[in-house]
Protein backbone atom coordinates (compact mmCIF):
# COMPACT_ATOMS: atom_id res chain seq x y z
CA UNK A 1 0.00 0.00 0.00
CA UNK A 2 2.55 2.77 1.52
CA UNK A 3 4.92 1.21 -2.13
CA UNK A 4 2.14 1.99 -4.17
CA UNK A 5 1.16 5.57 -3.17
CA UNK A 6 5.06 6.09 -3.55
CA UNK A 7 5.11 5.16 -6.83
CA UNK A 8 2.04 7.42 -7.50
CA UNK A 9 3.26 10.46 -5.81
CA UNK A 10 6.36 9.87 -7.83
CA UNK A 11 4.76 9.11 -11.21
CA UNK A 12 2.85 12.53 -10.65
CA UNK A 13 5.80 14.80 -10.01
CA UNK A 14 7.91 13.02 -13.12
CA UNK A 15 4.54 14.14 -15.09
CA UNK A 16 4.11 17.13 -13.90
CA UNK A 17 8.09 17.77 -14.18
CA UNK A 18 8.01 16.66 -17.91
CA UNK A 19 5.21 18.74 -18.31
CA UNK A 20 6.67 22.13 -16.97
CA UNK A 21 10.01 21.36 -18.84
CA UNK A 22 7.91 20.70 -22.42
CA UNK A 23 5.89 23.46 -21.67
CA UNK A 24 8.68 25.74 -21.55
CA UNK A 25 10.86 24.12 -24.55
CA UNK A 26 7.07 23.95 -26.62
CA UNK A 27 6.94 27.57 -26.07
CA UNK A 28 10.60 28.82 -26.89
CA UNK A 29 10.30 26.82 -29.89
CA UNK A 30 6.82 28.31 -30.82
CA UNK A 31 7.92 31.27 -30.53
CA UNK A 32 11.26 30.91 -32.40
CA UNK A 33 8.87 29.74 -35.41
CA UNK A 34 6.57 31.76 -35.43
CA UNK A 35 8.89 35.29 -35.12
CA UNK A 36 10.65 33.48 -38.05
CA UNK A 37 7.91 32.91 -40.19
CA UNK A 38 6.62 36.97 -39.63
CA UNK A 39 10.11 38.19 -40.32
CA UNK A 40 10.21 35.66 -43.65
CA UNK A 41 6.46 36.45 -44.68
CA UNK A 42 7.23 40.38 -43.85
CA UNK A 43 10.75 40.57 -44.67
CA UNK A 44 9.82 40.61 -48.81
CA UNK A 45 6.85 43.86 -48.14
CA UNK A 46 8.91 45.55 -46.14
CA UNK A 47 11.95 45.54 -48.12
CA UNK A 48 9.49 46.55 -51.23
CA UNK A 49 8.07 49.11 -48.92
CA UNK A 50 11.20 51.06 -47.97
CA UNK A 51 12.06 50.62 -52.03
CA UNK A 52 9.00 52.11 -52.86
CA UNK A 53 9.24 54.69 -50.37
CA UNK A 54 12.39 55.74 -51.88
CA UNK A 55 11.53 55.54 -56.07
CA UNK A 56 8.36 56.38 -56.65
CA UNK A 57 8.26 55.20 -59.97
CA UNK A 58 8.21 51.44 -58.61
CA UNK A 59 4.45 52.60 -57.02
CA UNK A 60 2.34 51.22 -59.58
CA UNK A 61 4.03 47.65 -59.63
CA UNK A 62 2.65 46.67 -56.30
CA UNK A 63 -1.13 46.56 -56.83
CA UNK A 64 -1.60 45.76 -52.96
CA UNK A 65 -0.16 49.03 -52.55
CA UNK A 66 -2.13 52.12 -51.56
CA UNK A 67 -0.12 55.71 -52.26
CA UNK A 68 -1.41 58.04 -49.60
CA UNK A 69 -0.71 61.41 -49.78
CA UNK A 70 -1.67 63.85 -47.08
CA UNK A 71 -0.84 67.39 -46.25
CA UNK A 72 0.54 68.80 -42.96
CA UNK A 73 -2.35 68.62 -41.39
CA UNK A 74 -2.98 64.94 -42.15
CA UNK A 75 -5.34 65.35 -44.88
CA UNK A 76 -6.13 63.11 -47.81
CA UNK A 77 -4.56 65.24 -50.86
CA UNK A 78 -4.67 62.50 -53.83
CA UNK A 79 -8.08 61.26 -52.74
CA UNK A 80 -9.52 61.41 -56.89
CA UNK A 81 -6.48 59.84 -58.26
CA UNK A 82 -7.03 56.17 -55.14
CA UNK A 83 -10.30 55.47 -57.22
CA UNK A 84 -13.53 54.53 -55.31
CA UNK A 85 -12.17 51.44 -53.96
CA UNK A 86 -10.96 52.93 -51.18
CA UNK A 87 -13.61 55.52 -50.79
CA UNK A 88 -15.61 53.60 -47.43
CA UNK A 89 -12.46 53.58 -45.03
CA UNK A 90 -9.59 56.00 -46.40
CA UNK A 91 -10.46 58.20 -43.61
CA UNK A 92 -10.65 55.56 -41.19
CA UNK A 93 -6.83 54.88 -41.93
CA UNK A 94 -4.73 56.18 -38.83
CA UNK A 95 -1.88 58.45 -39.37
CA UNK A 96 1.02 59.34 -37.45
CA UNK A 97 3.52 62.10 -38.80
CA UNK A 98 5.98 61.80 -36.09
CA UNK A 99 6.33 58.36 -37.00
CA UNK A 100 8.67 58.67 -40.52
CA UNK A 101 10.71 56.48 -42.08
CA UNK A 102 9.77 53.16 -39.71
CA UNK A 103 7.74 50.13 -41.13
CA UNK A 104 4.71 49.60 -39.10
CA UNK A 105 1.74 47.46 -38.94
CA UNK A 106 -1.99 48.72 -39.24
CA UNK A 107 -5.38 47.40 -38.68
CA UNK A 108 -8.15 49.05 -40.66
CA UNK A 109 -12.01 49.25 -39.87
CA UNK A 110 -10.98 45.94 -37.46
CA UNK A 111 -10.70 44.48 -40.53
CA UNK A 112 -7.99 45.13 -43.43
CA UNK A 113 -4.28 44.57 -42.32
CA UNK A 114 -0.97 46.53 -43.86
CA UNK A 115 2.31 47.05 -43.65
CA UNK A 116 3.41 50.79 -43.92
CA UNK A 117 5.85 53.27 -43.86
CA UNK A 118 5.26 57.03 -44.00
CA UNK A 119 7.86 59.56 -45.59
CA UNK A 120 7.85 63.49 -46.12
CA UNK A 121 8.66 65.01 -49.29
CA UNK A 122 8.51 68.18 -50.96
CA UNK A 123 5.89 69.25 -53.73
CA UNK A 124 7.68 71.05 -56.19
CA UNK A 125 4.25 72.62 -57.75
CA UNK A 126 2.82 74.04 -54.53
CA UNK A 127 6.14 74.52 -52.83
CA UNK A 128 4.27 72.83 -49.97
CA UNK A 129 5.88 69.56 -47.31
CA UNK A 130 3.54 66.43 -48.28
CA UNK A 131 3.78 63.23 -46.44
CA UNK A 132 3.46 60.25 -48.28
CA UNK A 133 1.72 57.39 -46.93
CA UNK A 134 2.70 53.46 -48.42
CA UNK A 135 0.63 51.14 -46.96
CA UNK A 136 0.73 47.25 -48.60
CA UNK A 137 -2.40 44.90 -47.84
CA UNK A 138 -0.86 42.40 -45.32
CA UNK A 139 -3.79 39.74 -44.97
CA UNK A 140 -2.84 36.59 -46.88
CA UNK A 141 0.06 37.32 -44.66
CA UNK A 142 -1.67 37.53 -41.48
CA UNK A 143 -3.76 34.52 -42.06
CA UNK A 144 -0.78 31.99 -43.08
CA UNK A 145 0.48 33.04 -39.76
CA UNK A 146 -2.54 33.00 -37.86
CA UNK A 147 -2.83 29.01 -39.59
CA UNK A 148 0.60 28.72 -38.30
CA UNK A 149 -0.12 29.73 -35.00
CA UNK A 150 -2.95 27.02 -34.47
CA UNK A 151 -1.09 24.15 -36.12
CA UNK A 152 1.63 25.42 -33.56
CA UNK A 153 -0.61 25.07 -30.76
CA UNK A 154 -2.33 22.13 -31.63
CA UNK A 155 1.39 20.48 -32.27
CA UNK A 156 2.67 21.40 -29.07
CA UNK A 157 -0.66 20.06 -26.64
CA UNK A 158 0.06 16.96 -29.23
CA UNK A 159 4.08 17.05 -28.12
CA UNK A 160 3.48 17.52 -24.35
CA UNK A 161 0.87 14.93 -23.99
CA UNK A 162 2.51 12.35 -25.73
CA UNK A 163 5.71 13.25 -23.94
CA UNK A 164 3.95 13.18 -20.32
CA UNK A 165 2.24 9.72 -21.29
CA UNK A 166 5.85 8.67 -22.37
CA UNK A 167 7.28 10.05 -19.16
CA UNK A 168 4.41 8.54 -17.00
CA UNK A 169 5.25 5.05 -18.47
CA UNK A 170 9.21 5.79 -18.76
CA UNK A 171 8.71 6.34 -15.19
CA UNK A 172 7.13 3.74 -14.36
CA UNK A 173 9.49 1.34 -15.78
CA UNK A 174 12.76 3.00 -13.90
CA UNK A 175 10.67 2.96 -10.66
CA UNK A 176 9.14 -0.27 -10.57
CA UNK A 177 12.49 -2.07 -9.77
CA UNK A 178 13.87 0.46 -7.11
CA UNK A 179 9.82 0.45 -5.72
CA UNK A 180 10.79 -3.61 -5.58
CA UNK A 181 14.43 -2.58 -3.87
CA UNK A 182 12.59 -1.17 -1.16
CA UNK A 183 9.78 -3.21 -0.39
CA UNK A 184 12.53 -6.13 0.11
CA UNK A 185 14.92 -4.06 1.90
CA UNK A 186 11.52 -3.12 4.42
CA UNK A 187 10.68 -7.19 4.04
CA UNK A 188 14.23 -7.53 5.20
CA UNK A 189 14.57 -5.57 7.91
CA UNK A 190 11.01 -6.85 9.63
CA UNK A 191 11.67 -10.30 9.27
CA UNK A 192 15.25 -9.58 10.57
CA UNK A 193 13.61 -7.66 13.58
CA UNK A 194 11.17 -10.92 14.00
CA UNK A 195 14.34 -13.40 13.88
CA UNK A 196 16.78 -11.45 16.31
CA UNK A 197 13.12 -11.14 18.79
CA UNK A 198 12.30 -14.90 19.01
CA UNK A 199 15.07 -16.07 20.26
CA UNK A 200 16.21 -13.02 22.53
CA UNK A 201 12.34 -13.60 23.88
CA UNK A 202 12.81 -17.42 24.63
CA UNK A 203 16.26 -16.53 26.50
CA UNK A 204 14.41 -13.45 28.52
CA UNK A 205 11.92 -16.70 29.72
CA UNK A 206 14.62 -18.66 30.45
CA UNK A 207 16.01 -16.28 32.38
CA UNK A 208 13.15 -15.29 34.41
CA UNK A 209 12.39 -18.87 35.16
CA UNK A 210 16.26 -19.44 36.32
CA UNK A 211 15.69 -16.68 38.52
CA UNK A 212 12.08 -17.81 40.09
CA UNK A 213 14.35 -20.74 41.16
CA UNK A 214 17.44 -19.76 42.64
CA UNK A 215 17.69 -22.72 44.97
CA UNK A 216 17.57 -25.24 42.82
CA UNK A 217 21.06 -27.01 40.90
CA UNK A 218 22.32 -26.15 37.66
CA UNK A 219 22.16 -29.79 36.99
CA UNK A 220 18.27 -29.23 37.32
CA UNK A 221 18.17 -26.85 34.72
CA UNK A 222 20.57 -28.07 32.12
CA UNK A 223 17.48 -28.28 29.76
CA UNK A 224 16.41 -24.61 29.69
CA UNK A 225 20.25 -23.16 30.42
CA UNK A 226 20.77 -25.49 27.26
CA UNK A 227 18.39 -24.00 25.56
CA UNK A 228 19.40 -20.18 26.73
CA UNK A 229 22.95 -21.34 25.40
CA UNK A 230 21.71 -22.79 21.84
CA UNK A 231 19.23 -19.61 20.86
CA UNK A 232 22.32 -17.32 22.19
CA UNK A 233 24.67 -19.27 19.40
CA UNK A 234 21.53 -18.75 16.83
CA UNK A 235 21.49 -15.10 17.85
CA UNK A 236 25.15 -14.93 17.06
CA UNK A 237 24.51 -16.79 13.45
CA UNK A 238 21.48 -15.02 12.63
CA UNK A 239 23.75 -11.11 13.56
CA UNK A 240 27.12 -12.70 11.57
CA UNK A 241 24.76 -13.76 8.53
CA UNK A 242 22.78 -10.49 8.76
CA UNK A 243 25.68 -8.30 8.76
CA UNK A 244 27.58 -10.75 5.47
CA UNK A 245 24.16 -9.43 3.55
CA UNK A 246 24.14 -6.10 4.60
CA UNK A 247 27.54 -5.54 3.71
CA UNK A 248 27.08 -7.61 0.15
CA UNK A 249 23.46 -5.05 -0.18
CA UNK A 250 25.94 -1.99 -0.11
CA UNK A 251 28.36 -3.59 -2.07
CA UNK A 252 31.35 -3.08 0.12
CA UNK A 253 31.78 -7.20 0.40
CA UNK A 254 35.58 -6.79 -0.75
CA UNK A 255 36.77 -10.69 -1.47
CA UNK A 256 40.29 -11.40 -1.21
CA UNK A 257 40.54 -14.09 -4.25
CA UNK A 258 43.35 -16.33 -5.05
CA UNK A 259 44.37 -19.29 -6.98
CA UNK A 260 42.95 -22.20 -5.43
CA UNK A 261 43.18 -25.65 -6.53
CA UNK A 262 39.41 -26.42 -6.34
CA UNK A 263 39.70 -29.85 -5.77
CA UNK A 264 42.09 -30.29 -3.16
CA UNK A 265 40.33 -27.63 -0.94
CA UNK A 266 36.30 -29.28 -1.41
CA UNK A 267 38.30 -32.13 -0.17
CA UNK A 268 39.72 -30.29 2.79
CA UNK A 269 35.98 -28.90 3.23
CA UNK A 270 33.76 -31.69 3.19
CA UNK A 271 36.75 -34.36 4.94
CA UNK A 272 35.90 -33.26 8.50
CA UNK A 273 31.64 -33.62 7.00
CA UNK A 274 32.26 -37.45 6.07
CA UNK A 275 32.90 -38.46 9.49
CA UNK A 276 29.88 -36.18 10.93
CA UNK A 277 27.08 -37.96 8.30
CA UNK A 278 28.47 -41.15 9.33
CA UNK A 279 28.01 -40.43 12.94
CA UNK A 280 24.24 -39.62 11.93
CA UNK A 281 24.09 -42.87 9.88
CA UNK A 282 24.54 -40.76 6.40
CA UNK A 283 26.82 -41.01 3.51
CA UNK A 284 28.95 -38.40 2.35
CA UNK A 285 31.00 -39.18 -0.57
CA UNK A 286 32.99 -37.36 -2.71
CA UNK A 287 33.41 -37.09 -6.48
CA UNK A 288 36.34 -34.35 -7.62
CA UNK A 289 37.47 -34.58 -11.61
CA UNK A 290 37.43 -30.69 -11.94
CA UNK A 291 41.24 -30.98 -11.95
CA UNK A 292 41.63 -26.79 -12.15
CA UNK A 293 43.31 -24.09 -10.07
CA UNK A 294 40.58 -21.48 -10.32
CA UNK A 295 40.41 -17.49 -8.70
CA UNK A 296 38.53 -17.64 -6.16
CA UNK A 297 38.10 -16.25 -2.09
CA UNK A 298 38.92 -19.53 -0.31
CA UNK A 299 36.92 -17.51 2.91
CA UNK A 300 33.57 -16.82 1.22
CA UNK A 301 33.51 -20.44 -1.30
CA UNK A 302 34.06 -22.69 2.04
CA UNK A 303 31.42 -20.63 3.88
CA UNK A 304 29.24 -21.62 0.65
CA UNK A 305 29.60 -25.00 0.65
CA UNK A 306 29.39 -25.57 4.55
CA UNK A 307 25.96 -24.10 3.50
CA UNK A 308 25.22 -26.56 0.98
CA UNK A 309 26.55 -29.39 3.06
CA UNK A 310 24.81 -28.59 6.46
CA UNK A 311 21.56 -28.25 4.45
CA UNK A 312 22.17 -31.69 2.82
CA UNK A 313 22.90 -33.51 6.18
CA UNK A 314 20.17 -31.48 7.72
CA UNK A 315 16.80 -32.63 4.96
CA UNK A 316 18.80 -35.67 5.05
CA UNK A 317 16.82 -39.03 6.98
CA UNK A 318 19.90 -41.76 8.37
CA UNK A 319 20.74 -44.56 5.60
CA UNK A 320 20.37 -41.60 2.87
CA UNK A 321 23.45 -40.50 0.56
CA UNK A 322 24.90 -36.83 -0.08
CA UNK A 323 27.68 -36.49 -2.87
CA UNK A 324 29.88 -34.01 -3.46
CA UNK A 325 31.46 -34.15 -7.29
CA UNK A 326 33.22 -31.35 -9.51
CA UNK A 327 34.20 -31.42 -13.05
CA UNK A 328 34.97 -28.84 -15.47
CA UNK A 329 33.10 -27.61 -18.25
CA UNK A 330 32.50 -24.93 -21.11
CA UNK A 331 35.57 -23.26 -19.91
CA UNK A 332 34.04 -23.08 -15.78
CA UNK A 333 34.15 -25.17 -13.06
CA UNK A 334 31.63 -27.13 -12.05
CA UNK A 335 30.42 -27.98 -8.34
CA UNK A 336 27.42 -29.98 -7.53
CA UNK A 337 26.21 -31.23 -4.10
CA UNK A 338 23.23 -33.60 -3.98
CA UNK A 339 21.47 -35.56 -1.42
CA UNK A 340 18.91 -38.21 -1.33
CA UNK A 341 16.96 -36.42 1.11
CA UNK A 342 13.47 -34.83 1.12
CA UNK A 343 13.50 -32.68 -1.99
CA UNK A 344 12.01 -29.24 -2.57
CA UNK A 345 8.68 -29.04 -3.96
CA UNK A 346 8.43 -27.24 -7.61
CA UNK A 347 6.70 -23.89 -5.82
CA UNK A 348 9.13 -23.87 -3.00
CA UNK A 349 12.51 -23.73 -5.44
CA UNK A 350 11.46 -20.89 -6.91
CA UNK A 351 11.62 -18.82 -3.22
CA UNK A 352 14.63 -21.27 -1.56
CA UNK A 353 16.97 -18.14 -2.65
CA UNK A 354 14.54 -15.76 -0.76
CA UNK A 355 16.51 -14.17 2.26
CA UNK A 356 13.86 -15.91 5.41
CA UNK A 357 12.50 -18.24 3.04
CA UNK A 358 12.03 -21.38 4.65
CA UNK A 359 9.93 -24.28 3.09
CA UNK A 360 9.04 -25.50 6.60
CA UNK A 361 9.69 -22.89 9.48
CA UNK A 362 8.97 -25.16 12.57
CA UNK A 363 11.34 -28.09 11.21
CA UNK A 364 14.02 -25.17 9.66
CA UNK A 365 13.89 -23.56 13.32
CA UNK A 366 14.28 -26.82 15.06
CA UNK A 367 17.66 -27.80 12.98
CA UNK A 368 19.06 -24.58 13.42
CA UNK A 369 18.08 -22.83 9.88
CA UNK A 370 17.66 -18.88 9.69
CA UNK A 371 16.04 -19.15 6.04
CA UNK A 372 19.47 -17.15 5.08
CA UNK A 373 21.36 -19.53 4.23
CA UNK A 374 20.53 -20.44 0.70
CA UNK A 375 20.51 -16.51 -0.12
CA UNK A 376 23.98 -15.88 1.34
CA UNK A 377 25.48 -19.16 -0.70
CA UNK A 378 23.85 -17.49 -3.59
CA UNK A 379 25.05 -13.63 -3.02
CA UNK A 380 28.96 -15.68 -2.79
CA UNK A 381 28.32 -17.23 -6.18
CA UNK A 382 27.34 -13.38 -7.46
CA UNK A 383 29.88 -12.14 -6.13
CA UNK A 384 31.89 -14.94 -8.07
CA UNK A 385 30.41 -14.01 -11.36
CA UNK A 386 29.43 -17.49 -11.15
CA UNK A 387 25.87 -19.16 -10.80
CA UNK A 388 23.67 -21.31 -8.63
CA UNK A 389 21.03 -23.55 -9.60
CA UNK A 390 18.38 -26.35 -7.83
CA UNK A 391 17.68 -28.87 -9.62
CA UNK A 392 15.60 -32.48 -8.22
CA UNK A 393 18.04 -35.04 -7.78
CA UNK A 394 17.67 -38.65 -9.40
CA UNK A 395 15.97 -40.98 -8.16
CA UNK A 396 15.29 -38.48 -4.70
CA UNK A 397 16.36 -35.06 -3.10
CA UNK A 398 17.75 -32.24 -4.41
CA UNK A 399 20.74 -31.18 -6.60
CA UNK A 400 22.27 -28.04 -5.79
CA UNK A 401 24.56 -26.65 -8.79
CA UNK A 402 27.40 -24.07 -8.69
CA UNK A 403 29.16 -23.03 -12.14
CA UNK A 404 32.04 -20.58 -11.42
P1 LIG B 1 17.64 -22.71 6.41
O1 LIG B 1 18.54 -21.97 7.30
O2 LIG B 1 16.21 -22.72 6.85
O3 LIG B 1 18.15 -24.04 6.00
P2 LIG B 1 18.26 -21.95 3.75
O4 LIG B 1 18.22 -20.64 3.08
O5 LIG B 1 19.59 -22.62 3.83
O6 LIG B 1 17.58 -21.78 5.15
O7 LIG B 1 17.25 -22.91 3.02
C1 LIG B 1 15.97 -22.44 2.72
C2 LIG B 1 14.98 -23.58 2.67
O8 LIG B 1 15.28 -24.42 1.58
C3 LIG B 1 15.07 -24.49 3.88
O9 LIG B 1 14.23 -24.03 4.91
C4 LIG B 1 14.62 -25.81 3.33
O10 LIG B 1 13.22 -25.87 3.37
C5 LIG B 1 15.02 -25.78 1.88
N1 LIG B 1 16.25 -26.55 1.62
C6 LIG B 1 17.51 -26.10 1.49
N2 LIG B 1 18.36 -27.08 1.20
C7 LIG B 1 17.65 -28.21 1.14
C8 LIG B 1 17.96 -29.59 0.87
N3 LIG B 1 19.20 -29.99 0.61
N4 LIG B 1 16.93 -30.47 0.89
C9 LIG B 1 15.68 -30.07 1.13
N5 LIG B 1 15.31 -28.80 1.39
C10 LIG B 1 16.28 -27.89 1.41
Amino acid sequence: MEEKKILREQLFKNAFSTFITFTILVIIFNVVIYKRAESLLYEEIDEELKSLADNETALVINPRSIYIVRDTEGNIINQNSLGRLYDDYLDLIEFDKSNLNNIYTLKVNDEYNYRGITTMAYNVKTEEVVYIQLLTNVDGEIQTLHNLKTRLFGMSLMIITTSMIISYFLSRKTLAPILENYKKQTEFVQNAAHELRTPLTIIQAKQQLLLQEPESKIIDKSEDINLTINETRRLGKLVKELMLLATADANKLKLQKEPVDIDKFLKEITDPYVEYARLQEKTLSLDLNCNKTINISPNKISQLIIILLDNAIKYTAEGEEIKVSSFHKDGKCVIEISDTGIGIGDEQKKHIFERFYRADKARSRETGGTGLGLSIAQTIVKLHGGSIKVSDNTPKGTKFTIRI
